[in-house]
């Protein structure tokens, strides 16, 4: 996992981890066409949905909340 500022979380320092296949097809309709899905990262943080790019925080989006 990687450490990234979180918009979602007050624009704290949160740990990040790579999409699962569900949550890029979540995100699929979000991502900017340059942005590679590969790229991708979300935050681990308690309750938090956030995605973003890797290395461009300001490129992102939350995810549906769980079912
Ligand atoms: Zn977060």
């Amino acid at each position: 996992m990687v450490s990234k500022r979180c918009p979602n979380c007050g624009h704290q320092m949160q740990e990040f981890r790579e999409l699962t296949e569900k949550e890029k097809e979540q995100a699929r309709p979000h991502v900017p066409k340059h942005v590679s899905e590969s790229s991708l990262l979300r935050c681990t943080n308690k309750n938090c949905r956030r995605w973003q790019q890797r290395g461009n925080y300001q490129v992102g989006g939350t995810l549906p909340p769980p079912e």
